[in-house]
C-alpha cells in the first residue's frame, strides 16, 4: 500500500519528532509524515532505533529525563546531522 498522499517531511523536521514519537506524544497527521520519512530514510529509522533502545536503558536505570536534558539531545542529534 503505497502513502504517496503523504508529503516528505525533511530529516531535520523528523529529528524534530523522534522524541514525541517514541513517546506517544504526537498528532496523527505528523505521525503518519513521521513514519513515511522514516520508512524512505534509514539514517533516520536508525535514529529512532536508536532512541528507542537508549530510552529503555534510561528508564532501567529509572533516570528521570527533565525536558533540559531532552532539549540538549535534539540540538545535539541536529548538530550531528
Ligand atoms: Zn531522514
Amino acid at each position: 500500500m503505497k502513502k504517496s498522499n503523504h508529503k516528505n517531511i525533511s530529516c531535520e523536521e523528523a529529528l524534530k519528532r523522534v522524541f514525541d514519537y517514541i513517546d506517544d506524544h504526537i498528532q496523527n497527521t505528523s505521525r503518519d509524515e513521521f513514519e513515511y520519512h522514516i520508512e524512505l530514510c534509514r539514517h533516520c529509522f536508525d535514529r529512532v532505533e536508536f532512541e528507542k533502545l537508549l530510552k529503555s536503558r534510561l528508564q532501567a536505570l529509572r533516570y528521570k529525563r527533565s525536558s533540559e536534558w531532552l532539549r540538549e539531545r535534539v540540538e545535539d542529534i541536529i548538530a550531528e546531522f
